[in-house]
């Protein structure tokens, strides 16, 4: 616990504390502490948390995590010795944090409201709660680091398992409990006096450790058909989303949140404008997890720094998130981690970094921007864990370039390191084209490893026919240009009917409905399907064209706006199959 410094003591008496120097916003400098890199520290009367990031002879600068204002020289900074950590234990899930692992709720009952907050200290996970502990292993069993010793129901969605903390020796179990305890009893001990609880902690800026990295090869499918049919990410994968205001950004991270089919979600609302983020507070405890019908919340931990909290909480939180997504990596999960935005964890360096006078790279981001996104990225992945188990954490970035220019230092950082690119698109949003992802602009490198997941799982032609729809669509966009200076009508039958082929292409199959109770997760058989009608009305159409058709009749066919509507049919099957006939016939009757 800590201890308030009193200002009387002499300087021998609190020998590691120190005194206030200067208060410029968030930074804060203390001379005469005695403190690491990285150590957390108390600052001034009001005992604010703050974090050492510089430190020069007798001079330490502090990043506070809170509002300085009413802070000044001469005030006393306590060292607490420790790094930044997170508490890791039952509990995390169905649980709002602020960026410094603050409970919410637990705030604004101390407070009064979760934005006044300076000062609170209050523990990560509840400490007096009480859980149901099932051991997994018996007297005499030798365990590891990493070893899971028991399973707690953390939700009814997700059983915790309780593991060896990493930096743990392990050896033969002594005792092990089973019961109801706290997340600070102990529940299994060691022969070499370990005694293991289910809580842990694990300092922020340091990846959890594990086995190996692997090649992702299972895409985390999110039920949204240009994600999963034209740009997938595996599990273990990274992605961005840049998107300028009103592009859709917030409903598509609501439907990867939503429907992704990950175990675990942590979503990182890093100081998006303040009315967002609570909107996001408010509306994730009322989503349902589709695959269970229970509250999402219970396989989710949502991390809310609202750009009016503290700029130093916001560089910090994308820390807390990973994190804790290791946390469930290792028991084995699959864990999808959103961050919205990091436009604004990078803001916030920035401002840091200016506090700092530090030497400012482009358009002042520090030199070390890059550095720190691809650090970020770079914890996730696809794992063996320590403990023989697999686990992955996918990361989903969304970034806010000002004015939607994606030319900007954070998004073309970003673009270097993630191998998925979703790019949001303000026109195609206007023209009410949802989800406005531009698929021409967009891309996922993970095509080719994620293949034969789809060959074995959906079906064997399904490269050929996601390549099919891309050559359209290209081919599409560059017809598009000839159209704008002549007209439709100036080019060749052919051409024509390719156009219209690809209009089916944008307005069934890259278009989907996240309001349509049915429309809004489809599964990829569903998406396969729908490209193969389309393919289909393409291959007998351009039978059709070949007998001397004109193009006029094919695409004036009765059946052919009935592909806009399989999106919406649960029995799509049957839907697809009766379909894909009738188009077939109709044309064929042509001639
Ligand atoms: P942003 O977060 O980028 O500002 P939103 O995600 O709030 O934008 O989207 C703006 C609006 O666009 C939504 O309120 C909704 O009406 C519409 N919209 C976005 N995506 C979809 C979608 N997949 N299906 C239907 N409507 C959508």
């Amino acid at each position: 616990m800590r201890t308030k410094t009193n200002m009387s003591q002499t300087q021998e008496s609190v020998r590691e504390d120190g005194i206030i120097a200067s208060v410029s916003g968030p930074v804060v400098t203390a001379r005469d502490l005695d403190a690491r890199m990285n150590d957390v520290v108390y600052v001034g009367d009001e005992g604010l948390m703050g974090e050492v990031i510089e430190i020069e002879g007798d001079i330490t600068t502090i990043q506070v995590y809170e509002e300085t204002s009413g802070v000044g020289p001469g005030e006393p900074v306590e060292n607490t010795g420790d790094p930044l950590t997170v508490d890791l234990g039952p509990g995390l899930l169905d649980t709002i944090y602020d960026g410094v692992q603050r409970p919410l709720d637990v705030l604004e009952e101390k407070m009064g409201s979760p934005y006044l907050d300076r000062g609170v200290d209050a523990p990560g996970i509840e400490l007096d709660k009480e859980w149901g502990f099932e051991p997994e292993v018996s007297e005499g069993d030798v365990v590891e680091p990493g070893d899971v010793v028991g399973v707690v129901e953390e939700t009814v969605t997700i059983d915790h398992k309780v593991m060896v903390p990493p930096d743990f020796e392990g050896g033969e179990v002594s005792e092990a409990h089973s019961g109801d305890f706290t997340v600070t009893d102990t529940v299994v001990t060691l022969d070499n006096g370990e005694e293991i609880q289910m809580r842990q902690e694990w300092p922020v800026r340091e990846a959890r450790p594990s086995e190996t990295k692997k090649t992702p090869r299972t895409p985390l499918v999110s039920g949204q058909r240009i994600l999963d049919g034209l740009f997938p990410i595996a599990k273990g994968g990274t992605a961005a989303i840049p998107g300028p205001f009103g592009s859709g950004k917030t409903v598509t991270q609501h439907q990867l949140a939503k429907y992704a089919d990950a175990d675990i979600i942590v979503y990182v609302g890093c100081g998006e404008r303040g009315n967002e983020m609570t909107e996001v507070i408010d509306d994730f405890p009322e989503l349902e997890d589709p695959s269970t019908g229970n509250p999402l919340m219970a396989r989710t931990s949502l991390i809310a720094n609202t750009s009016n909290m503290p700029v130093a909480a916001r560089e910090s939180c994308v820390y807390t998130g990973i994190t804790i997504a290791e946390f469930y990596r290792d028991m084995g999960y699959d864990v999808a981690l959103m961050a919205d935005s990091t436009s604004r964890w990078a803001e916030a360096m920035r401002e840091i970094s200016s506090r700092l006078e530090e030497m400012p790279g482009e358009e002042g981001y520090p030199a070390y921007l890059a550095a720190r996104l691809s650090q970020f990225y770079e914890r996730a992945g696809y794992f063996e864990n320590i403990n023989g188990t697999e686990g992955s954490v996918s990361a989903i970035g969304a970034v806010s370039p000002p004015g939607g220019d994606f030319s900007e230092p954070v998004t073309q950082n970003t673009l270097r390191i993630v191998k998925t690119f979703w790019a949001l698109d303000a026109d195609l949003a206007e023209r009410r084209h949802f989800p406005s992802i531009n698929w021409n602009e967009s891309y996922s490198l993970y095509t080719d490893q994620l293949d034969p997941w789809f060959q074995e799982n959906v079906a064997d032609d399904w490269p050929e026919e996601r390549q099919w729809a891309v050559d359209v669509l290209d081919e599409e966009s560059e017809l598009q240009e000839i159209v704008q200076l002549v007209g439709k009508d100036a080019l060749p039958e052919d051409q024509q009917l390719t156009l219209d082929v690809a209009k089916y292409l944008r307005e069934a199959y890259l278009q989907q409905n996240a309001f349509h109770p049915v429309d809004t997760y489809c599964p990829p058989q569903k998406t396969y399907l729908m490209l193969t009608t389309i393919h289909t009305y393409n291959d007998e159409a351009f039978k059709a064209l070949q007998a001397g058709v004109p193009v006029e009749e094919i695409i004036d066919v009765e059946a052919l706006p009935r592909i806009n509507r399989i999106g919406v049919q649960e029995d799509y099957e049957e839907y697809v199959a009766e379909l894909k006939d009738e188009i077939t016939e109709q044309l064929r009757e042509l001639y």
